[in-house]
């Protein structure tokens, strides 16, 4: 099955039922049984939902995997894949990393004895001096949030693999659409499916996809033993938005492409970040690892200051000034106060996380309305 059928067909079978094409939400929180321990796969809603299984086994199919797990969040999903370390296991992440993640890990597990190292992988060669008999995961993102940052899937799985160590990337910028790690080696795929997947700006979830049995069965005894799992009206939601991936991400990537192109011309904007282009550090990996470069953009202003960034977004009619990204409408945010506020502006500025940083999420409206936004916001600076 093919991408575009996969998000239509993968995972949905009509209700038996009733013959609904649409999965069911299933709002129930328990299921009879005929006697103890008869019953029809379904004792509780915690452990199994039936709307939530439908969307598991289709996003595992979207990333080429076997298991797929649901949570209510993207950060109860990282949570759960830290929860299979123990005290005094150590992690090396992505040093230009998502704010969210980062605090999880900085202010939430360090208390619990594991370690994080955060470095630049952007050279895959200069990773192993950092592995030690203890590092258990290596956590990757690419592309990076919001530097754009193109990260190695293939080099950094096979360092991952030789040191017995784990490999989890998320994918939530990429999506499935453009990118599947789990092809690439690593071990575990993550989605912040509030994103890109559900992509109308309606729903919060997380999601984790694997191939191997044993992790499988370990997170899914994470995820009904601490219990963080969407309710089904979410799931239906997710399911319905997934239907149109494919549709909606092709249209993002034409209008990130048309978008990026505009700033790097614009005699205001100093630098852009977009992964498409030819002097984008690490395009050639971009280029063999991703099927296109999605509509995710980062840049600064020529004046850069907080204020010229603020005066830009409050400017912006058809970018709403807010957190979070990949929904069919265009979004602006200032990275250093919102999103990556929690990260300290010493270790910003190493990354290059500059207070006049603008992301944008470039949605899928009329390309020509977004170029015209832009220009008479920039004019007023
Ligand atoms: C939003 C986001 C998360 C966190 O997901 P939530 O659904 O907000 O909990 C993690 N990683 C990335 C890259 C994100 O953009």
């Amino acid at each position: 099955m093919k991408f575009g059928t996969k998000t239509i067909h993968a995972g949905i079978t009509p209700d038996p039922s009733t013959g609904a094409i649409m999965t069911p939400i299933f709002q129930t929180s328990t299921y009879v049984q005929k006697s103890p321990g008869n019953h029809q796969g379904y004792e509780y809603s915690r452990t199994h939902n039936p709307t939530r299984t439908a969307l598991q086994q289709n996003l595992a199919a979207l990333e080429n995997g076997k298991y797929g797990l649901c949570f209510a969040s993207g950060l109860a999903a990282i949570d759960a894949i830290l929860k299979l370390l123990n005290p005094g296991d150590e992690v090396i992440s992505t040093n230009d990393l998502y704010g969210g993640t980062y605090r999880l890990f900085t202010k939430v597990f360090e208390k619990y004895g594991i370690k994080f190292q955060f470095v630049s992988m952007a050279n895959p060669d200069t990773l192993e001096q950092f592995i030690s008999p203890n590092t258990k995961l290596i956590w990757v993102e690419t592309p990076t949030n919001p530097m754009m940052n193109i990260i190695d899937v293939v080099a950094v799985a096979a360092l991952a693999k030789k040191h017995q160590v784990l490999m989890a990337v998320d994918n939530t910028f990429a999506t499935p659409y453009l990118q599947n790690p789990l092809d690439q080696g690593a071990d575990i795929v993550m989605h912040s499916v509030t994103k890109y997947l559900a992509g109308h700006s309606d729903v919060v979830m997380g999601a984790i996809v694997v191939n191997d049995p044993k992790l499988a069965e370990e997170l899914a005894f994470l995820q009904n033993a601490c219990g963080a799992v969407p309710g089904p009206q979410d799931c239906f939601l997710v399911l319905r938005g997934i239907k149109t991936l494919h549709i909606r991400m092709e249209r993002h990537c034409q209008n990130g492409k048309t978008i990026a192109a505009y700033l790097k011309n614009h005699p205001k904007v100093a630098k852009v970040y977009w992964p498409g282009f030819e002097d984008h550090p690490n395009h050639d990996v971009a280029k063999r690892q991703m099927r296109d470069f999605g509509g995710m953009i980062s840049f600064t202003l020529k004046s850069d200051q907080k204020e010229s960034a603020f005066r830009l977004m409050e400017n912006l009619e058809y970018f709403s000034l807010a957190e979070s990204l990949g929904g069919v409408e265009s979004l602006c945010g200032h990275p250093a106060s919102m999103t990556h506020a929690s990260i300290p502006k010493s270790e910003r500025e190493k990354v290059g996380l500059s207070d006049s940083l603008i992301r944008l999420s470039v949605g899928i409206e009329d390309v020509e309305d977004l170029k015209k936004d832009i220009s008479q916001a920039l004019d007023k600076i």
